[in-house]
């Protein structure tokens, strides 16, 4: 636990183009960073001469040769259609160089207009249970709040396996935002990700996860340790979010406690919301 607790992805690489199964190309977004790792994956999947391809990384020029390659390892001729797992930028806003390049027109999200109005193609919506399908693919969307509103997984239910979006990563943890995101809701996501038993999980950032469901019982688990660990950092006198970081994550690195504060102070809600701690201007403590 403690190892994988010092997992990052700093540092992390990745192929920029993989074959991760019979049905599962993988293109990265060639958009490296401390907070997407090895960068966005982008997944072309099915058996046919068109694939639906799942996100689309950060609109960066690199990632148009990428995709391209990714076509020809792929052996298909070109993309049926896009679905997203969110609308985070390093998700959706490789839209409009896709739909330009491959003449795809039809792009499909859980709704967040916020996010949305951006995007060059009209958003068909996409709803839980929702199913898109390609040959040798049938992807059923599962709506996945917590880390983004608007956040779905998709089962794929020839691989039994799930695109976990940012809900489950290759290595390390999620961000919960602190202006958009819900730990509650997370929480709820994860149980419903596991009632899946997934085979395989195949992560927004990172590398595919071989055994899904021991991925997401590990981060039940971690969250519910972070938990208890800010309880008892609280229970050392009322501190301010960036102070309880410093006592809690003192396994990772201090380029990370930006992050860090988003998910504490997801957490401190979580708590005062069930009456367990409560807040004196910027200043926490236990009840
Ligand atoms: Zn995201």
């Amino acid at each position: 636990m403690a190892q994988q607790q010092q997992a990052t992805m700093i540092g992390l690489e990745l192929p920029p183009v993989d074959r991760w199964s019979d049905r599962v190309v993988v293109a990265l977004g060639m958009n490296p960073s401390i907070f997407t790792g090895p960068g966005t994956n982008t997944y072309l999947i099915g058996t046919g001469p068109r694939r639906i391809l799942l996100d689309t990384g950060q609109g960066l020029a690199d990632y148009l040769p990428v995709i391209e390659r990714a076509v020809d390892e792929a052996g298909c001729e070109g993309i049926q259609e896009i679905v997203l797992t969110h609308g985070h930028v390093d998700h959706i806003s490789g839209v409009g160089d896709i739909a330009k390049r491959f003449g795809v027109e039809k792009v499909s999200k859980f709704p967040w207009p916020d996010f949305d109005a951006g995007c060059p193609l009209d958003i068909s919506s996409l709803g839980d249970g929702d199913v898109v399908e390609c040959e040798g693919a049938t992807l059923r969307a599962l709506h996945t709040p917590g880390h983004a509103p608007d956040h779905l997984c998709y089962v794929f239910e020839e691989e039994r396996a799930i695109f976990s979006g940012d809900n489950v990563l290759g290595v390390g943890t999620t961000v919960i935002p602190s202006d958009s995101g819900d730990l509650l809701d997370y929480m709820q996501s994860l149980e419903r990700l596991l009632a899946e038993q997934p085979a395989a999980i195949y992560p927004a950032h990172g590398p595919k996860i071989p055994d899904g469901v021991a991925k997401i019982r590990e981060y039940i688990a971690h969250r519910n340790d972070r938990e208890a660990q800010i309880q008892a950092a609280l229970g050392q006198g009322p501190a301010a979010i960036p102070t309880i970081v410093k006592r809690v994550y003192t396994d990772v690195p201090e380029v990370l406690h930006k992050a860090a504060e988003q998910s504490v102070a997801s957490h401190l809600r979580k708590l005062e919301r069930e009456g367990k701690a409560s807040a004196d201007g910027s200043t926490w403590s236990l009840v």
